[in-house]
């Protein structure tokens, strides 16, 4: 088969879609992989490692889309590549087709086969191309919120693990899943004050168990929030109800009992957010303040951190493209489970229930 792996183009979007590992271990499977060239530029990928392990470097995407048989991409197809992509080409990328009726009828129209990273579950249940990127943002939200917790950045002017004689940054984690852990122990880690809270007591045990001394695992009703609200420096939001809109757990109300110049990071907000007053914002632009609370609402927060994000994406999708190059998409959905569930439209056809039920579509 041939593989295809274009350079993307949606805005502040610095990943790639392979690493040389995977064009060698594509390669050794009799495949042909052709790279864009300065697809890997914004991970800090020169063509040149590409090229050593065996790529075809090609310098525009046309070509791309017109050889190959598998094209591997980060970000859903941008409305530039939908005249590209070809009747019966499979496409294996993150789609997030509940999001957009447009991408979903050029895809339908286009006859192409769409293999979802976002949908793909594994036999525990677990969305195992969604993990790498919650690991990502939970970590970064810690990341980002010590930078907007400065005063030059309009934050409190608090350094998040104190220093001797004088107190650590107060950090409220709403949702205790991945991001959620994630942020918790990066937080734990500064030596900050870290209160996670969940709904799932089963979760909280586990966290209970495995977090440092310095990580309150409490539970997420509305007194506690509150509560929370009036002592954090930094707030995370980072709950989940799957294929729903993130519930409102702090409302416009709610931040009148925050302290000026705290800061919430809504790491939910791809999701509608979980602070009524998030919306979302980019990296280009991506903070505003409403009642002294300063709001970072970043949909696609690993897009910032392209090298790390891309190598954590590229070390679970790898085994995946393997399995559909070498026997092609379709029978690869029909004998593997999870690639099944990853299957969104097939020639024209939603493969895919929820995607149906959101756009009223036959399936
Ligand atoms: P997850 O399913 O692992 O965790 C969600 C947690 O929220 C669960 O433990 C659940 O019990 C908890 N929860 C549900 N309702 C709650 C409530 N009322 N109070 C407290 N906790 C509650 O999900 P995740 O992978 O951690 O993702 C969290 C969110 O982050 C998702 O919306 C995801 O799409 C988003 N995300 C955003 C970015 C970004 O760039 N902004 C990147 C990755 C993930």
């Amino acid at each position: 088969m041939i593989v295809g792996i274009p350079r993307e183009v949606k805005r502040d979007e610095y990943r790639v879609a392979i690493l040389p590992v995977g064009v060698e271990e594509l390669t050794r499977a009799g495949h042909r992989v052709l790279v864009q060239a300065g697809a890997g530029d914004g991970s800090g990928i020169p063509d040149e490692d590409y090229v050593a392990s065996g790529a075809v470097m090609v310098d525009d995407a046309e070509t791309i889309f017109g050889e190959a048989d598998m094209i591997m991409k980060v970000k859903e197809p941008q409305p530039e590549e939908f005249p590209l992509i070809r009747a019966g080409q499979t496409i294996f990328t993150y789609f997030h087709f509940a999001a957009s009726l447009e991408l979903t009828e050029a895809m339908l129209k286009s006859g192409a086969i769409c293999v979802a990273y976002e949908t793909l579950r594994d036999s525990a249940g677990r969305l195992p191309l969604l993990t790498p990127m919650s690991e990502v943002a939970g970590r970064m939200s810690v990341q980002e919120g010590a930078k907007y917790l400065e005063r030059p950045q309009m934050g409190r002017g608090i350094l998040l693990g104190g220093v001797p004689g004088v107190k650590p940054a107060h950090i409220t984690i709403l949702g205790g899943g991945i991001v959620g852990a994630n942020a918790a122990k990066i937080a734990a880690g500064f030596q900050a004050d870290v209160n996670i809270l969940d709904i799932n007591m089963e979760r909280l045990r586990y966290l209970d168990d495995v977090m440092p001394a310095n990580v309150n695992c409490l539970y997420s009703d509305r007194h506690t929030i509150r509560e929370q609200l009036r002592l954090a420096d930094l707030v995370i939001g980072a709950v989940l109800i799957p294929g729903a809109k993130a519930p409102n757990l702090v409302t416009r109300e709610d931040l009148k009992i925050m302290k000026h110049g705290s800061v919430i990071i809504d790491v939910a907000v791809d999701q509608g957010g979980c602070v009524e007053t998030s919306k979302p914002t980019t990296h280009s632009d991506p903070t505003y303040i409403i009642d002294d609370v300063v709001h970072y609402c970043v949909a696609n927060m690993p897009g910032a951190v392209g090298r790390t994000s891309t190598f954590a994406l590229c070390n679970v999708t790898l085994r995946w493209a393997l399995e559909i190059a070498n026997l092609g998409a379709e029978k690869a959905a029909s004998l593997s489970a999870p690639l099944g569930t990853a299957m969104n439209i097939c020639r024209g056809e939603v493969t895919h229930e929820p995607v149906a039920k959101t756009f009223g579509m036959s399936y």
